[in-house]
């Protein structure tokens, strides 16, 4: 049982940490946030510059967790939030070297020309089959291959995962990186059934006909960490505090570096919210213990965002839809463009257009990790390419992510049972955030949230 004489502390102010210290501080309890650099939000970064608005990491939320609903109406930023447009349903996945339209219903999926007929004869195979259960892991690509055949997974499962993870469908674990398809799978056999049932299903329950709404605010997703930071007590965040240390116990301990100086704290419980490496680097039980250590091990490609602003005329495209991804197959240098001021409105002046070209991860770690010169002139000859841009952008910010997102390689399954286990040896000690609970910004949400229940619960 946790004891609520002393606060909580909550380690690590992304999006996780602060859900859990909003949520705990609404409660009634005494919070305290640590944050290691000199700003909240993790990932989240939304710079306005004039007209212009950049997202240096995430561009927008799938709004389809009820999680998010509550803190909409909690911090009133209902007003605040942005719907992506109609055009925004539109994704184009690039085939030869051409944008082409996604097809967006089951019967556009028989004409689309992204897919040989073959390939289409060989995805309606999935209607036949049979639930299985595994009795190991299994690729991203090898579990899509199983429903849908290589074509598809090589046009566009592989496309949607560098759009997601930034990943390599050949790694990332099936289980892990999709568990909701998974166990549909085990569930229904066919996904197209499972979805289809699950669609209907939503519908009965009153839920909302077609995908997800994609959000954000009307100044970008920061809007969101600032109001979370903004509705906690003045004196509960600790900005440049580097947690180093946490001794477990009734209460615990928590040691950190502030401006080079050694600090040491009492706290009834203690929440983790923090990246793999930083996991991983962290005393747990004494000095000398890492019980994390192993962690240090996930993946984490290096991805460059880079926001490009044009003059309307000189983008040949008609930017009518959320962005493109680019197939491996493809050997493209970007795996992704989004169309960001199609997407939302005020992402750029009047007469202007804004792309994020996403470069690098897992299959191009060379690009994630090259010279501003370099990433410069492929995007230049891509964006030409796939888009008929023309000239020279007049606006550009460059963000690097030398560490952008965990992946949930094969085998992820003992980092879940090592993070299990720490909790379970130490009294206090609750983990969680991109690393264990999904790496979409609303899985975060919910992690902030059940990090909380699980503290508040003692
Ligand atoms: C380029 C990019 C694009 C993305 N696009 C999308 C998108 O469009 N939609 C979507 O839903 N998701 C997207 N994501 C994923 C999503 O943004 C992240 O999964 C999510 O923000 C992670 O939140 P978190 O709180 O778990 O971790 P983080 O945001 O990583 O926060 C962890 C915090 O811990 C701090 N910290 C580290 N070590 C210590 C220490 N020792 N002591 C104290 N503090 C420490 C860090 O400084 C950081 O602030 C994207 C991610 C990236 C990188």
């Amino acid at each position: 049982m946790a004891n609520y004489a002393h606060p909580i502390a909550i380690v690590g102010g992304g999006i996780t940490g602060l859900v859990a210290a909003h949520r705990l501080s609404r409660l009634g309890f005494q919070v305290e946030l640590f944050e290691s650099s000199d700003r909240l939000g993790g990932c989240i970064r939304s710079e306005r510059e004039g007209d212009w608005l950049v997202e240096a990491g995430p561009n927008s939320i799938q709004d389809n967790c009820p999680e998010f609903t509550r803190l909409l109406d909690e911090l009133k930023l209902g007003t605040r939030l942005h719907e992506a447009g109609p055009d925004a349903r539109n994704r184009y996945l690039v085939r030869d070297g051409r944008p082409l339209a996604a097809p967006a219903s089951p019967p556009a999926l028989l004409t689309t020309p992204l897919l040989g007929l073959g390939a289409k004869l060989r995805l309606l195979g999935d209607l036949f089959v049979r639930p299985r259960k595994y009795d190991r892991d299994v690729s991203v690509g090898a579990f899509f291959r199983r429903h849908f055949g290589r074509e598809v997974v090589d046009r566009a499962v592989a496309a949607m995962v560098s759009g997601i993870y930034a990943g390599n469908v050949e790694k990332l674990s099936a289980r892990h990186a999709f568990p909701s398809l998974w166990k549909m799978e085990g569930e229904h056999g066919s996904l197209l059934r499972a979805l289809k049932a699950a669609a209907k299903t939503r519908r009965a329950a009153g839920g909302r006909k077609g995908p997800p709404r994609i959000v954000t605010f009307d100044d970008g997703l920061g809007v969101l960490p600032a109001a979370l930071a903004a509705a906690l007590p003045a004196d509960a965040v600790h900005l440049g505090a580097r947690v180093t240390a946490v001794t477990p116990g009734t209460p615990c301990t928590l040691h950190w570096e502030h401006q080079g100086t050694h600090r040491t704290g009492t706290y009834a419980a203690v929440i983790l919210a923090l990246p793999a490496k930083a996991l991983a680097a962290l005393a747990i039980g004494g000095p000398a213990e890492h019980p994390l250590a192993g962690l240090k091990d996930i993946d984490y490609p290096a991805v460059t965002s880079v926001f490009l602003g044009y003059r309307r005329e000189q983008v040949r495209h008609p930017l009518d839809g959320f962005g493109l991804l680019a197939p491996p197959v493809e050997r493209r240098a970007v795996m992704g463009v989004l169309f960001s001021s199609t997407l939302f409105p005020r992402r750029a002046p009047e007469g202007h257009v804004g792309l994020t070209v996403m470069v690098g991860g897992a299959l191009r770690p060379d690009l994630g990790l090259a010279d501003d010169e370099r990433v410069m002139s492929v995007i230049k000859a891509e964006l030409a390419d796939l888009l008929g841009v023309e000239g020279e952008p007049v606006f550009v910010r460059t963000n690097r992510w030398p560490a952008a997102i965990p992946q949930y390689n094969l085998g992820h399954e003992r980092h879940l049972q090592a993070m299990e286990d720490c909790e379970r040896h130490h009294a206090n000690v609750h983990i969680g955030g991109n690393v264990r609970d999904g790496i979409a910004l609303t899985s975060c949400i919910a992690a902030g949230e059940r990090l909380a229940a699980q503290v508040a619960a003692g």
